[in-house]
């Protein structure tokens, strides 16, 4: 395994915990300890994940996360101390693919990080496969499964790794509703022990990407107190 885990926390002794348990595992490590250098490192040094704590000196993780994601789909883990943490980082739509509360066991860790790297090798091993692409087609959008892209009239959404997860189960399964539960264990892919709103915030950043009016959504739709389907038009 190559893949290479930016830890960006400033207190040393996690850091170097961290970084222990997941050389262990095999993985290759960045260590930054403040915000600026994470951003920097997350940007310059191509890490394959980042996991990004939110108490930093200086500029702090959820800055640091919406620094990255203006250039970067990197996938990203936010560290988070506390429960109110979790509201701001779901709340605020930072776009981070998702987030464990302290005190974590390095288990749990360790799935997340494995389940987010599983899913972007399969993107980055299927960009030059472009035969046998599939796609589905509602409206002027059009979902390429095989190249993880999505095209709104004819141009490609910038899209996270989880969103296109996300917009794919449902359009592969177009009028058929899911419960956000029964998202949060396939889209998220484990034994997912974080809240149906991130299903919510998903939908909602999905929409708007690929809705004109994400108000008035014409391809993901809401059905009220049971979940969402897609509507292929
Ligand atoms: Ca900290």
């Amino acid at each position: 395994m190559d893949a290479t885990i930016l830890i960006v926390e400033d207190e040393k002794q996690i850091n170097e915990i961290l970084e222990f348990a997941f050389k262990k595992e095999g993985y290759k490590t960045l260590s930054a300890f403040d915000g600026a250098t994470g951003v920097e490192m997350a940007l310059n040094d191509n890490p394959s994940l980042v996991l990004l704590d939110i108490n930093l000196p200086g500029m702090d993780g959820m800055d640091a996360c919406k620094e990255i994601r203006k250039t970067s789909n990197v996938p990203i883990i936010m560290l988070t101390a506390r429960e109110d943490e979790v509201d701001k980082v779901v709340g605020l739509e930072l776009g981070a693919d998702d987030y464990i509360t302290k005190p974590y066991s390095p288990r749990e860790l360790s799935a997340r990080v494995k389940a987010l790297l599983r899913r972007s090798d399969i993107t980055s091993s299927t960009g030059a496969r472009v035969e046998n692409t599939s796609t589905i087609t509602s409206g002027d959008v059009v979902i390429n499964i095989d190249r993880y892209e999505v095209k709104k009239n004819g141009k490609t959404v910038d899209i996270t790794l989880r969103e296109f997860e996300l917009l794919k189960f449902l359009a592969v399964a177009p009028e058929q509703i899911f419960s956000r539960e029964v998202l949060l264990e396939n889209v998220w892919g484990y034994e997912y022990l974080g809240d149906v709103r991130t299903v919510d915030v998903t939908i909602r950043r999905l929409r708007e990407k690929i809705e004109d009016d994400p108000s008035m959504p014409r391809y993901i739709m809401t059905k009220r107190s049971i979940g969402y389907y897609f509507n292929k038009i």
